[in-house]
């Protein structure tokens, strides 16, 4: 149950001043429906209206605040000219300029010789000062109309910013000081403000260093945030330790078996891989692992000859992919090999039905299957192991936390999970989605993987590179071609594939195939499989190759308009090339006109094809928010976290967490009822009903 003290933080935004129905929907879409919502969406920056020069002396491109004697008015018969009035004071005149004035408002708003303190940012237009619709026009009788200081907000269509601060200053007025859930010496040693205080702060704030990251209100209300999070992380991780059991007692064999079929040396970093992995393997406690490492680093082969360790013990495993494209890929890879080293391997997506599916779940139940590779048609409550031992999740990103223990629920004992990322982030990253988990990297790169040729082109010479692409695929090339994102609007992103497509079809006649993220599955997968067989050389896409799909064969990638792409998602599809023996290229079409800041970036993905240097220079000019495809990331949303300004601060959050469960585990400690109100503020409750179902 939700603590009392909340009520006011979680009530419906509908009885605040101001909010009526239309604004009701404009401010749920902008933060959210509830109260807590409005108060967590803050000011991004500060207007001073405290600066009143003179006209003589107001600074052009300024907000000013000018105490004028208005004169007179001067409409205009045109209706697409300004209506004008003049204005003065002792040193000079002013213009106040509208358009598409209403007349009657302005005269009783401006009468003609009466005093009035006009707000707004000022210009000079022909030699005269003027302000084009003022911010404010205030009777000097009622100076209280104008703020001294103005936050501004994020803000859409249908609501203003007048609007939305009076909202948010009722709500702040109703809702009540809550319990300090950090310790102690932290707040007396970081010297920070309570909670409510923080939030009063951010939304009142005396300057513009208030509502810097580097505040004390700041850095208190991100410590809040994350701390919710990582605590919530914390007793998942706790949960699933808990139930545990078995040490799983490797021996080798079949491992050894499979080392042996390889035609390769591992690399360095996929043995410290393994190594961490069959560590956890043989620790009684469930391994929560995370195994980062770049496509194409050889994170298969690690997670399969960890299988054949806990197949070796006697355990089932579970391989779960997000797509079918990926689970059969896997079966592919996998099934050869563990065949040959005596492992029993079967597939189980949602095509699976009727008998056939029965009696696949059948084996599994009587232990005649080791390794289950599969889709979400895994999780279906039917499925039932002898003895699940071990779980691997491939592209963890792409599925939750509720997926995960779904999955764990399945095995008698606590099992051990593995997931994996072909996504690098940033540590501080890691940190705050996976906190969770113990992290393994392979960053090294295979042996005699050659570079991809990446080059930077103008869009401006798209005929030459289609010309390029023409002859590449003339002497056998496959080919992908990726549309540019086009934002908000993934009925833009389809036209703009459909009409590249369109326009390159006539270009390679039967040759050319199309997919985005609005076909069926299964279509997609048509088409997708066309191209690894070959039938078809290029492929039009959206961004929905992004995940894992396998086609060595592949060695051109064009990316239009990459500098639309966060750059860990351009260098994600720039791995789709690259994995054959012949040599690979990417080109990468960026608009005419671009700015620096993202000029830098397109020459980081020349020069580099380290996932994880990229994703740090990512984070750094551009922020967390940019990283991945947003909505793809898994990375939870958090409102008061700025990456860069308070790393420091993820890190600390993360180690409070693992002390307070590790000390308190049932939350029941004297901190205790601080720390859940915190998790129900911050939408982390999840954390608290886990632990109520044991
Ligand atoms: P990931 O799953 O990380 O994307 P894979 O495991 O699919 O990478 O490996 C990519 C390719 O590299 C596969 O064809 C695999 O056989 C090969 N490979 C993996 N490890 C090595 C190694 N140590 N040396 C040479 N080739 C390797
Ligand atoms: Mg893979």
């Amino acid at each position: 149950m939700r603590p009392d003290v909340l009520n006011e933080y979680f009530k419906d935004i509908s009885g605040l001043p101001g909010i009526g129905k239309r604004t009701k929907l404009a401010v749920e879409r902008l933060a959210g429906a509830r109260t807590r919502d409005l108060l967590f969406h803050l000011p991004v920056s500060l207007i001073d209206r405290r600066f009143r020069p003179k006209i003589k002396d107001a600074p052009a491109h300024t907000i000013v605040t000018l105490v004028v004697t208005i004169g007179q008015h001067q409409p205009n018969a045109n209706k697409r000219m300004p209506y004008r009035v003049l204005a003065s004071d002792s040193t000079g005149e002013l213009s106040l300029v509208f358009f598409h004035a209403r007349p009657d408002y302005l005269l009783k708003m401006l009468p003609e010789g009466e005093k009035r303190i006009i707000s707004g940012r000022l210009e000079h237009y022909q030699d005269r000062a003027q302000i084009t619709h003022p911010d404010y026009m205030v009777d000097p009788a009622n100076p209280g109309d104008m703020p001294d200081l103005e936050t501004v907000y994020p803000l859409t269509a249908g609501l203003s910013g007048k609007m939305l601060r009076k909202a948010i200053h009722a709500g702040l007025e109703r809702v009540p000081a809550l319990p300090e859930w950090h310790d102690k010496a932290l707040m007396a040693r970081e010297g920070w403000p309570d909670f409510l205080t923080a939030l009063k702060t951010q939304h009142n704030p005396e300057s513009a260093e208030d509502l810097a990251p580097s505040s004390l209100a700041r850095r208190r209300l991100a410590c809040d945030e994350l701390l919710a999070t990582q605590l919530a992380l914390a007793i998942v991780r706790e949960r699933t330790r808990r139930k545990r059991g078995r040490a799983l007692k490797v021996n080798g064999k079949i491992r050894n078996k499979l080392l042996e079929l390889l035609p390769y040396q591992l690399t360095g970093d996929q043995q410290t891989a393994l190594k961490d992995v069959t560590a956890d393997l043989e620790n009684e406690r469930a391994m929560l692992r995370l195994m980062q490492g770049d496509v194409g680093s050889g994170k298969t082969v690690v997670a399969l000859l960890a299988m054949a360790s806990a197949v070796e013990a006697g355990v089932q495993c579970a391989l779960l992919a997000p797509t079918e494209i990926l689970a059969n890929q896997h079966l592919a890879t996998i099934r050869p090999l563990a065949e040959a080293a005596g492992m029993k391997v079967a597939l189980l997506t949602g095509r699976n039905k009727g008998k056939a599916r029965a009696g696949l779940l059948e084996t599994l139940a009587d232990g005649g299957i080791d390794i289950l590779i599969g889709t979400h048609a895994l999780i279906q409550e039917d499925v039932v192991f002898k003895d699940l031992g071990f779980a691997i999740i491939d592209e963890q990103h792409r599925f939750g936390v509720k997926q995960r223990l779904a999955l764990a629920a399945k095995g008698q004992y606590g099992i051990d999970v593995l997931g994996m990322t072909a996504t690098p982030i940033p540590r501080t990253l890691t940190l705050t989605a996976y906190g969770d988990m113990d992290v393994s990297l392979i960053r090294e790169k295979p042996p005699g993987r050659k570079p991809v040729d990446t080059r930077v082109v103008s869009l401006d010479r798209l005929a030459d590179v289609a010309n390029g692409v023409q002859r590449a695929v003339n002497s056998g090339a496959r080919v992908y071609w990726v549309c540019p994102l086009v934002e908000e609007s993934e009925l833009l992103d389809l036209a703009a594939a459909d009409e590249r497509y369109a326009s390159l079809k006539a270009m390679f006649p039967g040759k050319i195939g199309l997919v985005n993220g609005k076909m069926k599955s299964a279509d997609k997968d048509a088409v997708m499989q066309r191209f690894q067989a070959g039938e078809i050389s290029v492929l039009v896409s959206t961004t929905v190759i992004e995940v894992g799909v396998d086609v060595p064969e592949a060695t051109v990638m064009v990316i239009e308009h990459a500098e639309r792409f966060g750059l860990s998602q351009l260098h994600q599809l720039r791995g789709r090339v690259g994995r054959g023996a012949d040599k690979s290229r990417c080109i990468l079409l960026r608009a005419a006109e671009i700015g620096e800041v993202a000029r830098d970036r397109l020459k980081i993905m020349r020069e580099t094809e380290d996932g994880f240097l990229i994703a740090e220079e990512d984070l750094r000019l551009r922020g967390s928010g940019e990283i991945l495809g947003t909505r793809q990331s898994g990375l939870p949303e958090l409102k008061m976290v700025d990456f860069t300004a308070h790393a420091d601060l993820i890190e600390l959050a993360r180690d409070d967490a693992r002390l307070i469960i590790a000390r308190d585990p049932e939350l029941e400690g004297k901190r205790a009822e601080a720390l859940r109100t915190l998790l129900y503020l911050f939408n982390r409750d999840e954390g608290v009903r886990l632990m109520q179902s044991g």
